[in-house]
């Protein structure tokens, strides 16, 4: 059985105090290893959140790392930089990062590379808008997001990696798909991974993310394809992201 995960994108919100409250809460809670748990704090406080993590069972993340390795990128934090300062994780090919700065698939892909370079686990995130969706391209849209990084990285490094499938139209808006549309955009994901290698397809973790609370997530996560979630807005606040930890972890049990 593949692992549950539940990863938390904090995006731009959050203060040093806030922070130290909410992991504080987290930690608290969060003992179990059996499903896998990830913060994902702004840059300028991961390494403030490691040490509040202090080893235990939640992993850190990051949001975003640059495509190359170091050098004259002013401004760009390297994979080796996140791992110096404590992260397991880092998302990458965010919709918000896609949309608002101009990030496209190739750039992504080697992004996922570099993470993986440095022993980073990279979160690739795919997703159509709706217009795709109305327009029946959401398989196209989705493939294709993927399929730069099978190119790219070849489906064996989907070993060491994990895919979130984000409907951009979902992200944010309290709209979220539907536990049978997720069920069948994740069974379309790992269904073009096993084209490539089946034993790697039916393992890489595939999480939903859009709008997930606590009051949906058991649903989404009860789906034969759907590992667990990467939460946006309600992982800010400690209880409805704990509830929604509780929903994966009762279904790892
Ligand atoms: C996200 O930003 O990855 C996300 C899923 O956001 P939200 O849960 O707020 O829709």
């Amino acid at each position: 059985m593949r692992r549950k995960i539940v990863a938390g994108n904090w995006k731009m919100n959050g203060t040093r105090t806030d922070n130290g409250v909410l992991i504080e809460a987290i930690v608290a809670t969060v003992t179990t290893e059996r499903t896998t748990c990830v913060i994902c704090p702004p840059h300028v406080y991961l390494h403030d959140a490691w040490r509040l993590l202090r080893g235990g069972a939640v992993a850190l993340g990051a949001q975003n790392l640059c495509g190359e390795a170091s050098g004259a990128y002013t401004g760009e934090v390297s994979a080796a930089m996140l791992k110096d300062v404590g992260c397991d994780y880092v998302l990458v090919g965010h919709s918000e990062r896609r949309t608002l700065f101009a990030e496209d698939s190739a750039l992504v892909a080697r992004k996922f590379a570099a993470a993986q370079v440095k022993g980073l686990i990279p979160i690739l995130c795919v997703g159509e808008h709706l217009s795709d969706r109305d327009a029946q391209r959401t398989f196209e849209v989705v493939g294709t997001q993927l399929d730069a990084v099978l190119q790219l990285c070849g489906a064996k490094s989907l070993a060491q990696a994990v895919i979130a499938y984000e409907p951009v139209w979902a992200i944010g808006t309290g709209r979220t798909a539907t536990p049978e549309q997720a069920q069948a955009v994740h069974a379309f994901i790992r269904q073009r991974v096993a084209h490539e290698d089946a034993k790697i397809a039916a393992g890489v973790p595939i999480l939903y993310g859009g709008s997930v609370k606590a009051g949906n997530a058991q649903d989404i996560f009860a789906m034969p394809d759907v590992d667990g979630g990467l939460i946006g807005g309600a992982s800010l606040k400690a209880e409805e992201f704990l509830a929604i930890f509780a929903a994966a972890d009762r279904l790892a049990a």
